[in-house]
């Protein structure tokens, strides 16, 4: 193809125009000779016009029609444009079906839709566990189809960071989990999971491990009474006496193991809402301090609590409990004699802020994420040695859960630990 430039076509006029001219002069109609020309000039234009116009809106061929001149550069320039949008159509259709293929793969629901609810695409799976129809329920707003107010509410928030547990809107023995994820631009993906069994599981396991602590105590109660009758009536006998210390000191661990599987157990059970009880914080907060100060004496340990005692939250009393002295006692029980231990409460913008800085010995980084995890101890013999039971800080984050907050640890190895958390200003009194 000849390469289209100004020059070019200035040439070509120039060798039709010039000869035109002169015979025009020659024949002493000049004006009329160039009028003609100009004339056929606009009539051949016209005409590659009108092939194009064809083309573009009334052929249903392919094939460009043939041009000339300037028209041969436009017509091939289309051309190259026109196969260019179809390899991106093409590919743009490819990246589509790969990912709606991968999508149909998913052991899970997906649903994608706009931000305003207007549902876009859903996979076969959405079919059946959500009874979506497809391709009717495309454009209609998810809210229509998921009707329950929990998920509506949870669409409004967008506070997508956690999941939601839903009964299924089609059997109502199902519970599924609802995950949404921002998406492209101004789009959202909803995962939704079967959870039934493992929730059941869950349940199940929290019934058992409840059941036999509860069924523990009573023995180890038993248990407790006869060794203190021993204790009274040993016969000066070291072996016997090293043997009822052994004996005292392991049923004291049990019952404290079941004590916080118990406590456990029961804020794990919880329901979230029930939040009507306005707790005294700060009264409850010098009870603690009067326990802190007896256990912290024997290490002489300078204990200071700073409590704002007109700072008042509403939840469940044992709960709150529950996280503070665990957190309180863990810094006790891991800052060495003569450390300090600092408790703050206080108002901060974002609600009512707690925590319990120490002199410990800190914490190494890579033991911070799996601390509140059950049974999880840095050094299982010391946790062992000072009363601990690997429950203390799981116990914090399950009652931290019931007020949408969570524990904060900051630590450095050799200069103490912080443990603090923010409880939202929606539960302040
Ligand atoms: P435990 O009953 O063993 O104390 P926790 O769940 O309360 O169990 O704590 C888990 C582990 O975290 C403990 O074994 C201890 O190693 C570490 N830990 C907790 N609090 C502190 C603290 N204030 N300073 C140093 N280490 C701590």
């Amino acid at each position: 193809m000849k390469e289209f430039t100004w020059k070019k076509t200035f040439g070509s006029c120039c060798l039709v125009y010039v000869p035109v001219m002169i015979l025009g002069l020659l024949i002493g109609h000049v004006f009329v000779a160039l009028s003609c020309l100009m004339f056929a000039h606009i009539l051949w234009h016209y005409f590659y016009l009108s092939k194009l116009n064809n083309w573009l809106w009334v052929s249903k061929s392919t094939i460009l029609p043939l041009g000339q001149s300037v028209w041969e550069h436009a017509y091939i320039g289309l051309d190259h444009m026109q196969t260019r949008n179809s390899k991106r159509r093409r590919k743009l259709a490819g990246v589509i079906s790969r990912f709606r293929e991968g999508a149909e793969a998913l052991p899970d629901a997906v649903v994608v839709f706009k931000k305003n609810g207007e549902i876009v695409w859903c996979n076969r799976l959405a079919q059946f566990q959500l009874g979506f129809k497809w391709p009717e329920d495309a454009g209609e707003h998810i809210s229509n189809l998921i009707r329950h107010p929990d998920f509506v509410s949870y669409l409004q928030k967008e506070a997508f960071n956690e999941p939601l547990d839903l009964q299924s809107p089609i059997n109502s023995d199902k519970l599924l989990e609802f995950r949404v994820m921002p998406y492209a631009k101004n789009q959202r993906l909803l995962i939704v999971r079967d959870v039934t069994t493992y929730r059941q599981m869950d349940e199940s396991r929290r019934q058992f491990v409840a059941n036999v602590s509860h069924e523990l105590r009573t023995p180890l109660t038993v248990l407790q009474g006869y060794i203190e009758i021993l204790e009274m009536n040993t016969q000066q006998d070291p072996m016997q006496e090293k043997a009822i210390e052994m004996l005292e000191q392991q049923t004291t661990r049990m019952c404290s193991l079941v004590e916080q599987l118990m406590t456990l157990s029961k804020i794990e059970a919880a329901p979230t809402l029930d939040f009507y009880e306005t707790i005294d914080v700060s009264a409850l907060l010098t009870q603690i301090e009067h326990e802190a100060i007896a256990l912290g004496r024997k290490k002489e340990l300078v204990i200071k609590f700073n409590v704002d005692p007109s700072l008042a939250i509403v939840g469940d009393e044992l709960q709150l409990r529950s996280a503070m002295s665990n957190l309180v006692f863990n810094a006790i029980r891991y800052t060495p004699d003569l450390g300090s231990i600092k408790v703050i409460w206080k108002k901060v913008p974002e609600g009512a802020y707690f925590c319990v800085m120490d002199t410990g010995d800190g914490i190494a980084e890579e033991h911070i994420l799996h601390l509140t995890e059950r049974f999880y101890r840095v050094d299982e013999s010391r946790s062992r040695d000072t009363g601990g039971t690997g429950l203390g800080l799981s116990i914090v984050k399950h009652s931290l859960s019931h007020y949408d907050t969570q524990l904060n640890i900051e630590s450095n190895l050799g200069e103490g630990s912080q443990f603090s958390f923010i409880i939202p200003k929606t539960y302040i009194d």
